[in-house]
């Protein structure tokens, strides 16, 4: 699950492992699913000089974070197996 950040620009992806719940911060666009020629040469492009692909901060408006609180307590009861 992808949770976008309140600028559009960065997104929390919550991922369900075997063992735990795994947090990445992107900058939008990292799915090549929903990148366009043009962005992923740009991407590539943004890798080679260095720059990151990744983000360290994101602001969820009341909505995110009330997505992310339920996709984790989902997520945690799975895990623990309550359902
Ligand atoms: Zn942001």
């Amino acid at each position: 699950m992808l949770i976008k950040c309140a600028c559009y620009a960065h997104a929390i992806e919550v991922v369900k492992e075997d063992h735990g719940v795994e947090l990445c911060m992107w900058t939008v666009g990292h799915d090549p699913e929903c990148r366009t020629l043009r962005d992923r040469i740009r991407w590539a492009w943004h890798e080679l000089i260095g720059k990151k692909g990744w983000t360290d901060e994101c602001i969820l408006d009341a909505d995110g974070a009330e997505k992310l609180a339920r996709i984790l307590l989902q997520y945690s009861d799975e895990l623990k197996g309550t359902k």
